[in-house]
């Protein structure tokens, strides 16, 4: 008999978390209190006691449980089963695109389909974990910056649990973002700025609003709810790792919450020392990482001037960027940069090829493909894991002219000339 849908949500499941740590010093910090960043300034880390959990947890046990986020619960730091908040976070499926593979010369292309959780992207996974962990702190009015997918996250699961929510976003944000956030019930606000110029009102707003700021690695908990993408996928693959990863890379929350899993799985002996190239995917308009990456240095410069049709990565200074860069080396993978031309191109290949539409930040990840095979960087065997972070019915789309009026007669010869 398969489990209750819900299972993962209810019931007294042992949590392991030991403490907090800063991500720069290594100073500890205790759990279970509210924390924005350490007193370096630096995101802070959430660590378990790995050997306990491996004591309580099988790869039978979990293989057992429904298919959602929440099989991963001893992975994840929520004390009290009431207090998450979910709307159903399901595990995404790798969708294989055998025809685009062929093309490329590329052994096999696996997307990790992200677009199908709540609210249309994987900042669901994050948002779901930090608004859960705020729940159970004792927060009450939360307030962050975004490009518009972590604010509709935010706005969801605040509302569901009755926590205020402010969102500010740079005022060319895709109507549809800004509508949906304020339909979920955060109040919102457009700002004639970038994503950071509006992280800026919500830092000096904090002791007027007394908010709390849930901005990209401002908090510890948004890193542990993306992490779970790298247990998946791990799952997935049968407890194995692909030879590259590609991400679209804003702030960074994915790919470092990922190299995260895959160390935490390591250490438990679920997976060997085998990691995946992480390759860290940027638009040619806003590119501080994959410039940073090829200066060799360890922390970005701010991107002037950054634009870019992917609005989701675009980001012109990163607070995790010396962590990005970090998992980047230590796994040989690399940073890359599309344009926007490539990035239309390849939206439409691989939805003209294989029928998977991908948003622009997710088609990204194959324009870069595309180049790191003409650069040499993928074998012809080589499996490799795109990640579709968010759906692309959010974007606007090429418009179609085509009409036929029903009162005169049809002009089949027409359709059929397509
Ligand atoms: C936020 C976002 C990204 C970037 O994610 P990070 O983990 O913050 O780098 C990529 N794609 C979409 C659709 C997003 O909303």
């Amino acid at each position: 008999m398969s489990p209750p849908a819900n299972a993962n949500l209810s019931g007294d499941r042992p949590t392991f978390t030991s403490h907090l740590e800063c991500s720069t010093t290594g100073k500890r910090y205790p759990a279970d209190r509210l924390h924005g960043l350490s007193a370096a300034g630096k995101p802070l880390l959430v660590r378990y006691d790995l050997a306990a959990l491996a004591q309580a947890l099988s790869k039978e046990t979990l293989a057992a449980r429904p298919a959602d986020m929440w099989r991963y619960r001893e992975f994840l730091p929520v004390r009290q089963s009431e207090n998450i908040v979910s709307l159903g976070e399901p595990m995404t499926p790798l969708v294989s695109l055998p025809i685009c593979a062929r093309a490329l010369g590329v052994g096999e292309i696996l997307v990790k389909d992200e677009s199908r959780l709540p609210t249309g992207s994987f900042k669901a996974r994050g948002l779901c974990l930090a608004v859960s962990m705020a729940k159970e702190l004792g927060v009450s009015r939360m307030a962050m910056p975004t490009n518009g997918n972590a604010g509709a996250a935010l706005a969801a699961y605040a509302s569901r649990c009755g926590i205020e929510a402010y969102v500010f976003c740079p005022e060319d944000t895709p109507d549809v973002n800004v509508r949906e956030i304020a339909l979920q019930g955060a109040k919102v606000w457009k700002v004639n700025g970038l994503i950071h110029d509006c992280g800026k009102i919500v830092g000096e707003g904090k002791e007027r609003m007394d908010w709390f700021d849930i901005s990209t690695l401002k908090e510890p908990y948004r890193i542990e709810g993306k992490k779970t993408m790298g247990l998946e996928l791990a799952e997935q693959l049968g407890w194995n790792v692909p030879d590259a990863i590609f991400y679209p890379t804003g702030g960074g929350t994915g790919l470092i919450g990922m190299w995260k899993a895959f160390a935490e799985l390591e250490e438990i002996g679920w997976l060997d020392e085998e990691r995946p190239n992480m390759v860290c995917v940027q638009a040619s308009g806003c590119a501080p990482i994959v410039k940073a990456w090829q200066d060799g240095a360890d922390h970005a410069e701010l991107w002037p001037d950054a634009h870019t049709i992917a609005a989701g990565i675009r980001v012109p200074v990163a607070l995790g960027d010396f962590m990005i860069l970090a998992a980047v080396r230590e796994s040989g993978g690399y940073a890359i940069a599309a344009p926007d031309s490539e990035i239309a191109a390849a939206q439409q290949e691989v939805a003209t090829r294989d029928g998977l539409l991908m948003g622009p930040e997710g088609a990204t990840t194959y324009a870069a493909l595309r180049r790191a095979v003409g650069e040499g960087r993928v074998g012809r065997g080589d499996q490799v894991v795109l990640f579709n972070c968010g759906t692309s019915l959010k974007y606007p789309m090429p418009e179609v002219a085509r009409f036929i009026d029903r009162h005169q007669p049809i002009d089949y010869d027409a359709i059929a000339a397509g």
